[in-house]
Formats: structure tokens, C-alpha cells, sequence
């Protein structure tokens, strides 16, 4: 048994719910991964958690439990209406923890995870004025102004994937033209292969591909294919010159990048930084840093779900 604080974070995903004991210094001491699908009702799921913990003796030092969960809102701890977990309509998730573990719990979505995460255990520690940019299989981002993270009236704050950043630009899956996740994310990379207009396409490794995915543009690049880096080009100046007018927003000491692209390293982002410069107001310019995140892909979630127990639960 742990004889200091620790805190429960839960990450709630459509395949898999992964959950761990972690620290206040982000070590994770405990760590368990179950199938989301195997339980009918959101309480089996919990008595699941439970049960383990209680196994190995790990509930005893728990202050709080945090959780990620898709639709999650902070407000009310609800999930709602989560189109990809087995659990219908609006699930009152934290109240079922709380009554199970009789703890307090916070839910959150999993962008402003990730920017508590960053902010508690990251690239972004000591930072009070930062934004996380995830570039998966869309474009998320999490907004923490004056140390705090921004919730917006409804919860929504920080959809920035949705910024239209072409007019008439490509049709994203929000129904509307020119989002910017349509450009700068792993999906946005691999349109780009169709889509971006050069005279190196025809010529480039790519086209001798099947279904070539973002991590093959990226290869490609890396051996020296003129097409690739043409996407992975554009794809940091649309994202740069997009980070530019953020700054005029809430003017932010870094943005952290974090997701596949931007494991590409610190290539990617020093030239998203350089095109964001470039296209910023004076007073910006050279006052933000891009970084990319030092935490593991996998352990982001688990590490923002505790972290919303040492920062949100315990000082709020
Ligand atoms: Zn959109």
C-alpha cells in the first residue's frame, strides 16, 4: 500500500477503459486496461474498477477520481450522448463513482484533459497561458487561460479543429467547408495526398501506395520524397498562420502538440512556428513558443484524469 495522496484517473474509451493509481509527481503506480464494451450498463464498469483496486489494496490513500470520457462535461459530470461507447443518452457518470467509491469525481472531455495533463505533468508545467493542439484523427485543442482551463458557457470552449480557415475549402464531417482539421490532422494529411496540388505529385512514392496513411507521408518525407514534404509543408504553414490569429485571442506563452503528427519531432513544430511568426501581429511576434508534448500518447489521458483530481478537485 501507498502511504501519500494518490489520485484514481479513469480513461473511458470506445475499445478499451484504461485506469491508474497515480501520484501527485505523475508516477503511475497501478495501471489496468478493461474492454469498454464487456459492460452493459455504465455501474458494472465501475464495480469493475473497484473491485480491482480493492484486490490490491489501492483504495485506501485515493483523494479524488478523475475521468476522461468522450462528451464528457465538466459541469455536471455527465457523458452525453457519446456516439462511439456502449451507453446511450446521458449517463451521470461522476455521481455513480461518487457513490461507489464515496469520493469526489470530475469528468471531463478529452481535450481539456490533456491540457491539464500538459499543464500538471508536461512540456507546460508552470505555464499559465497555453494551448494544446492534438492531431489525430481530427484536431482538438484545450485552452488554459490564467491557469485555468477555459469551459466556455456550455462546455464547448476550444473547438478549434472547427476554425474555417478556407472559405470554400474541403467538406469536413461537421457538414461545413474549410475547417481546419480538414488540412491539419492525420485524416487532413492523408486528403492532402489527393488534393494538394504540385507538379512532384505524379512522380511521388506515394502514388505507388494503396491507402497511404499520414505515418507514410511522414516516411516518405524522411526519404526525401518532394511531394511528402510539400504536404507536411503545408499542413504546418496552414496550421502556423491558424495559430497566428489564436494569439489574438488569449495570447499564449506556447501551443504543445501533441498526437501522431506530432511525433514527426521537433522538425514539424519549429516550422509551425516559424510560419506562425511570420503571419502574427507585431506584438506577438517571437513571444510563443510551439513544443511538443514530452508525455506518452497513452499515458496523456491517464495523467490529465489525475491531474484534474490534484489541480481541479483539490483546489476548486
Ligand atoms: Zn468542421
Amino acid at each position: 500500500m501507498l502511504d501519500r495522496e494518490l489520485a484514481l484517473g479513469i480513461d473511458i474509451g470506445g475499445t478499451n477503459t484504461v485506469f491508474a493509481i497515480v501520484d501527485s509527481e505523475g508516477n503511475i503506480h497501478f495501471e489496468k486496461s478493461i474492454k469498454t464494451k464487456d459492460f452493459k450498463q455504465p455501474e458494472d464498469l465501475v464495480n469493475e474498477i473497484y473491485n480491482q483496486l480493492q484486490k490490491n489494496s489501492l483504495l485506501q490513500n485515493i483523494i479524488g477520481i478523475g475521468v476522461g470520457a468522450p462528451n464528457g462535461n465538466p459541469f455536471n459530470g455527465n457523458i452525453e450522448f457519446a456516439p462511439n461507447l456502449p451507453w446511450k443518452g446521458i449517463i451521470p457518470l461522476a455521481s455513480i463513482i461518487e457513490k461507489k467509491f464515496n469520493k469526489s469525481c470530475k469528468v471531463d472531455n478529452d481535450a481539456n484533459i490533456a491540457a491539464l495533463g500538459e499543464m500538471k505533468f508536461g512540456v507546460a508545467r508552470g505555464l499559465k497561458n497555453f494551448v494544446t493542439i492534438t492531431l489525430g484523427t481530427g484536431l482538438g485543442s484545450g485552452i488554459v487561460v490564467d491557469g485555468r482551463v477555459v469551459y466556455g458557457e456550455n462546455g464547448f470552449a476550444g473547438e478549434y479543429g472547427h476554425i474555417r480557415v478556407e472559405k470554400e475549402g474541403r467538406v469536413c464531417g461537421c457538414g461545413r467547408k474549410g475547417c481546419l482539421e480538414t488540412y491539419v490532422s492525420a485524416t487532413g494529411v492523408v486528403r492532402s495526398i489527393r488534393e494538394h496540388d504540385s507538379k512532384n505529385q505524379a512522380s511521388s512514392i506515394l502514388q505507388t501506395i494503396a491507402h497511404p496513411t499520414s505515418l507514410d507521408v511522414v516516411n516518405a518525407a524522411k526519404d526525401g520524397d518532394k511531394f511528402a514534404t510539400e504536404i507536411l509543408d503545408f499542413t504546418a504553414k496552414t496550421l502556423g498562420e491558424s495559430l497566428a490569429d489564436f494569439m489574438c485571442f488569449s495570447n499564449p506563452k506556447a501551443f504543445v502538440l501533441f498526437g501522431g503528427l506530432a511525433k514527426i519531432g521537433t522538425s514539424f513544430a519549429e516550422n509551425v512556428e516559424k510560419y506562425m511568426n511570420d503571419a502574427a501581429l507585431n506584438i506577438y511576434k517571437g513571444k510563443a513558443k510551439v513544443l511538443v508534448s514530452d508525455l506518452h500518447d497513452k499515458n496523456v489521458a491517464l495523467l490529465g484524469a489525475a491531474a484534474l483530481v490534484f489541480h481541479e478537485l483539490k483546489y476548486s
